[in-house]
């Protein structure tokens, strides 16, 4: 069986791009308007001879009372209970945010496989601007641009080494 990673965070953050970035395809919606990718999608990503199934979601809620953001949340807890490891993405140019706070005690409740990733992080002086991640509780947060391509490898490798 290969390995499952559910890519979780709130909307906006670059999920569906990483997903792209991941399986090579352009399944997942990428929008400048937070929250349009609302089902889970799944593809096949390859690193080096390691497969890999990836799950987008849609933004993650967890307070959502009603409507289409408790939808959403819904769908991205059956898409963590599905997968052996779970990539945290945070906005590495937005910075810290509640939503980001309640995803974390989400997961950490959990205790599943988590990887912390700071996307958005091209040309930026990482070691200064992501120590405020620290804060989560969820360890080492690793840079990456998904638009670019930069350290998506590496945090694959990373992921699947925690299982
Ligand atoms: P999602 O809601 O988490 O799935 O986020 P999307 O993948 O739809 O991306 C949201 C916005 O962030 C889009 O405008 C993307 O082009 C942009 N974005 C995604 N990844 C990166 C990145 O690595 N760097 C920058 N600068 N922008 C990105
Ligand atoms: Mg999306």
């Amino acid at each position: 069986m290969k390995p499952v990673i559910a890519l979780v965070g709130r909307p906006n953050v670059g999920k569906s791009t990483l997903f792209n970035r991941l399986t090579g395809t352009r399944d997942a919606i990428v929008a400048d308007f937070a929250g349009l990718t609302r089902d889970r999608h799944y593809g096949n990503g390859r690193v080096g001879a390691r497969e890999f199934i990836v799950i987008d979601t849609g933004g993650f809620e967890p307070t959502a009372e009603s409507g289409i953001y408790r939808e959403m949340a819904k769908q991205t807890r059956q898409a963590v209970a599905e997968s052996d490891v779970v990539i945290f993405v945070v906005d590495a140019r937005a910075g810290l945010s509640a939503q980001d706070h309640d995803i974390a005690n989400y997961l950490r409740r959990l205790g599943k496989p988590t990887l912390l990733v700071a996307n958005k992080a091209e040309g930026m002086q990482q070691g200064l601007q992501l120590v405020e991640f620290f804060e989560l509780g969820l360890g080492e947060v690793l840079p990456v641009s998904s638009a670019h391509g930069q350290g998506v490898r590496s945090m694959v490798e990373t992921a699947l080494d925690l299982l």
